[in-house]
């Protein structure tokens, strides 16, 4: 059975393998930037995600998956223009700029979890990746790549003849029409690398760097993490849609030119939210955007989101109303009904009928991952006229991919929404750091048990300690 995915950079479904010799999935996945809580338009990026690598294990891969936070040098307009996100969200709150980061990356993990989204291979942060940024910047400088203005070191786009070919730009009528606001750019397209701090007031977060004291650019980071963590040629590049034409064009370039390898063979975006039934994005900017805490607020279970999401095809626009999640909700709830009749039923699948659902749900998923077809294969297996303990195999077989916790009895799952305080979490972690840090085992042990109790599990890593729910 094949795979394949459609490849932004070709404008084709193309067909996924690996390159010889090689079992494991390198993906990079742009991540949030934590000045303020994640939308569920946000959301639904990482919920195609979540499926695309849940295929690619349904497939029996292996994976590396890196997510970024972006806790610096993202400023209000992609294009390098306006204040940083991070500052504007300390002004906003009162807060320091890490205290921010931190509070909303908190936010951001929460709302993964709660979504039954897997954990990355890796989370990594934007300021702990400064050294590798400032590198990469120094080897474009050397192969002769920049220039300097008076605000920071920027990428000479013309240098790269391929630029526009990744979102099928117009660089002309952009030269065009942005010729008033480019400063001291060479060119519309071109993108600072690193930015130094304003001479009149001291920012919170920056560095010293070869040309002077600043910060990095936003694109910066994404190239630099994902080729020092993944190597110059990543398998699987995704994000938002909203990142073809500058962020990701701007990823190329850097990386290309710096290596004279291609960055990633497989580039996929998810399509946006919208809201209702007009054709505006959900940002952030608009001042009118839903978060998972509302919807539990609501009264709804974070998985109807999530069901809702997979109603509709990533590379569709899915057009939000509460009528709708509440008819996923319904749905949900009708899938519970049925499964719940099942729990603890599930042995092999060996008829032929079984194993030809099994195939038919394969072949969905592997086909540039069409979850609402899969849910339909999944309707279908419930209606049908199969053993109990079939049936339920492959319940609990699709739900590895569609995530719904349909293999846990529904007041199981509802629990699992609602009961998880995160701010606690959090502090119990923290305890159990301070623990281990004063090399007091008995206790750390003890806090393990009580988060295990409340069917938390922790992963400790050189980058810090990690949570899921059980
Ligand atoms: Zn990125």
């Amino acid at each position: 059975m094949s795979l394949s995915f459609y490849n932004t950079a070709s404008r084709r479904k193309e067909l996924f393998t690996l390159p010889e010799g090689e079992d494991t999935v390198r993906i990079y996945c742009c991540g949030p930037t934590v000045y303020h809580f994640a939308h569920i338009g946000n959301l639904r990026t990482y919920l195609f995600e979540d499926a695309l690598r849940r295929t690619l294990e349904y497939y029996g891969y292996k994976l590396k998956h890196i997510v970024n936070i972006t806790d610096v040098g993202h400023l209000t307009s992609d294009e390098d223009e306006g204040e940083d996100k991070m500052e504007k969200g300390a002004a906003r709150t009162g807060k320091t700029v890490w205290e921010v980061a931190d509070f909303y990356t908190k936010a951001f993990m929460q709302d993964w979890h709660l979504l039954n989204i897997e954990e990355p291979t890796l989370w990594c942060r934007a300021t702990d990746h400064i050294a590798e940024q400032i590198d990469l910047v120094k080897t474009l400088e050397a192969k002769g790549f920049t220039y300097r203005t008076s605000d920071g070191i920027y990428f000479d786009s013309l240098k790269f003849p391929r630029y526009a070919d990744f979102a099928h730009l117009d660089v002309e009528n952009l030269q065009k029409g942005s010729r008033i606001d480019m400063g001291e750019k060479h060119s519309a397209t071109d993108f600072a690398l690193w930015k130094f701090s304003p001479t009149d007031k001291k920012r919170a977060m920056e560095w010293d760097s070869p040309w002077g004291v600043g910060f990095p650019g936003w694109h910066i980071e994404c190239s630099a993490m994902a080729m020092h963590h993944l190597g110059p040629t990543l398998d699987i590049h995704c994000g938002g849609s909203d990142h073809i034409r500058v962020h990701h064009t701007n990823e190329i370039a850097q990386s290309e030119c710096a290596t004279g390898k291609p960055f990633s063979r497989f580039w996929m975006h998810g399509e946006f939210l919208r809201m209702g039934a007009s054709d505006s994005k959900m940002s952030k900017s608009s001042g009118e955007f839903l978060t998972v805490d509302l919807l539990r607020e609501k009264g709804f279970n974070p998985l109807d989101y999530r069901l809702f999401a997979l109603t509709s095809h990533y590379r569709n626009y899915l057009n939000f109303t509460w009528d709708a999640l509440e008819s996923a909700k319904e749905s949900l709830k009708s899938l519970h009904k049925k499964t719940d009749l099942l729990m603890g039923k599930a042995q092999k699948i060996e008829s032929k009928e079984a194993l030809d659902w099994q195939a038919q749900f394969k072949d969905a998923i592997g086909d540039d991952l069409n979850m609402p077809k899969a849910l339909g294969i999944l309707n279908n297996v419930l209606r049908a006229d199969l053993v109990e303990s079939e049936k339920a195999a492959l319940v609990a077989d699709f739900d590895k991919v569609l995530g719904l916790c349909l293999d846990i009895p529904r007041e199981d799952y509802e629990k699992k929404a609602e009961g998880v305080d995160a701010k606690e979490i959090e502090s119990l972690i923290t305890q159990r750091t301070e623990a281990r840090q004063a090399k007091n085992w008995a206790e750390s042990d003890r806090i393990r048990d009580v988060l295990a109790d409340k069917g938390i599990v922790i992963k400790d890593s050189p980058q810090g300690t990690t949570w899921t729910l059980k």
